[in-house]
């Protein structure tokens, strides 16, 4: 049995988490979960989108399952998702973009996994106004520690999933020192995996790259804010965010989230895509190595995609998320 902390989270947050959770129970997951709240139903509810509680579950537990939250405006967070993923160390943001069957998108062969640096480069909040007003600056910071950290988990990943492979992506010819570190650290982890193939590329011409032929890559590797642009950038190669699942992996925890947000404008009406949570959540199972259940999963969910009177609309269906979830439940 798995504890599994549990956020359903805002908006369309309850309807999707009551799609995954079913379709998992009804897949046979042996899962414990572990119900906490965060976000803006945290914030009404408690005075605190991020209450103590919910922390030491995490804490306790490591593995969470979070719905999209709504960032409550004027309340001390800058952002609630920020804050866990820097609160406990989830170096290592995960996002797949693969084809998926009935789903129409540019390219029919897209499969690559997006390693994305979760914690420094642009994203520290070092920015200030100089000068009165006059111009800004904005820090990055590269640490060896944090490169070593999502890079080496980008060729482990690779390794563990008969992956050929890692791609680099970095700015180095004018980010001399931030890039220049981070493309040092890959350059010395590769020499440990000599059985995966290695390069890098300048991020301008990978943005290139991956609109041509999207098909040549396999997992990537890259700073903050190159992967928050480029993931999304791959998820529109694939059909859009809202069949995207991803990972925050740290060395003591992990959180799995869907690419989307909580969706305010159709929360309550049985129409959200409960797809790219329900693939979040597969990537969990893969990380407690049930990969046989996640599978299976993943197949009755390419079978029902197939019948569009029960897909939910934003990706051409006449159905809903019950619909959905119903029919992937029989395809199970
Ligand atoms: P959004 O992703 O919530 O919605 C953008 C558009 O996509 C909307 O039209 C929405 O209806 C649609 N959409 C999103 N998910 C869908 C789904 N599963 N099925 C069908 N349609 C879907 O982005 P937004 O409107 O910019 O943000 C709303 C709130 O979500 C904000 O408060 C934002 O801060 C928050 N947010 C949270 C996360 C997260 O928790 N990881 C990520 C992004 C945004």
């Amino acid at each position: 049995m798995h504890d599994i902390v549990l956020i359903p989270g805002d908006g369309i947050g309850p309807e999707i988490t009551k799609s995954v959770t079913t379709i998992l129970d009804a897949a046979g997951a042996d899962i414990n979960w572990i119900k906490c709240t965060a976000g803006l139903t945290a914030q009404e509810e408690l005075g605190n989108p991020l209450p103590d509680e919910t922390l030491d579950a995490i804490k306790k537990y490591r593995l969470a399952l979070k719905g999209p939250l709504t960032t409550p405006i004027g309340a001390g967070f800058r952002s609630v998702n920020v804050a866990m993923r820097k609160k406990f160390e989830l170096h290592s943001n995960i996002r797949p973009a693969k084809t998926l069957p009935h789903i129409e998108s540019r390219f029919d062969n897209v499969d690559l996994v997006m390693f994305r640096e979760n914690t420094e480069g642009l994203y520290i909040g070092k920015e200030q106004w100089v000068k009165e007003n006059s111009h800004a600056e904005s820090i990055a910071v590269v640490t060896r520690e944090a490169s070593e950290k999502v890079i080496r988990s980008a060729f482990e990943y690779a390794k563990k999933k008969n992956r050929k492979k890692v791609t680099l992506i970095h700015k180095a010819n004018i980010l001399k020192f931030t890039c220049g570190l981070f493309m040092e650290v890959g350059e010395e982890i590769a020499k440990d995996y000599p059985e995966i193939e290695y390069e890098d590329l300048i991020v301008d011409n990978m943005a290139m790259q991956m609109v041509l032929q999207p098909e040549q890559f396999d997992v990537i590797v890259t700073t903050n804010l190159f992967g928050d642009i480029l993931s999304d950038l791959a998820s529109g190669l694939v059909g859009g965010l809202g069949l995207t699942g991803a990972a925050n992996v740290g060395d003591d925890a992990a959180m799995f989230e869907a690419v989307h947000g909580s969706a305010p404008d159709i929360a309550g009406q049985n129409v959200a895509n409960p797809i790219a949570f329900l693939l979040s959540a597969l990537m969990m199972l893969e990380h407690i190595d049930e990969n046989d259940l996640a599978d299976r999963i993943r197949q009755a969910v390419y079978l029902t995609l197939e019948d569009k009177s029960v897909c939910t609309p934003d990706i051409g269906g006449s159905g809903s998320t019950t619909a959905f979830t119903e029919a992937v439940v029989k395809n199970l």
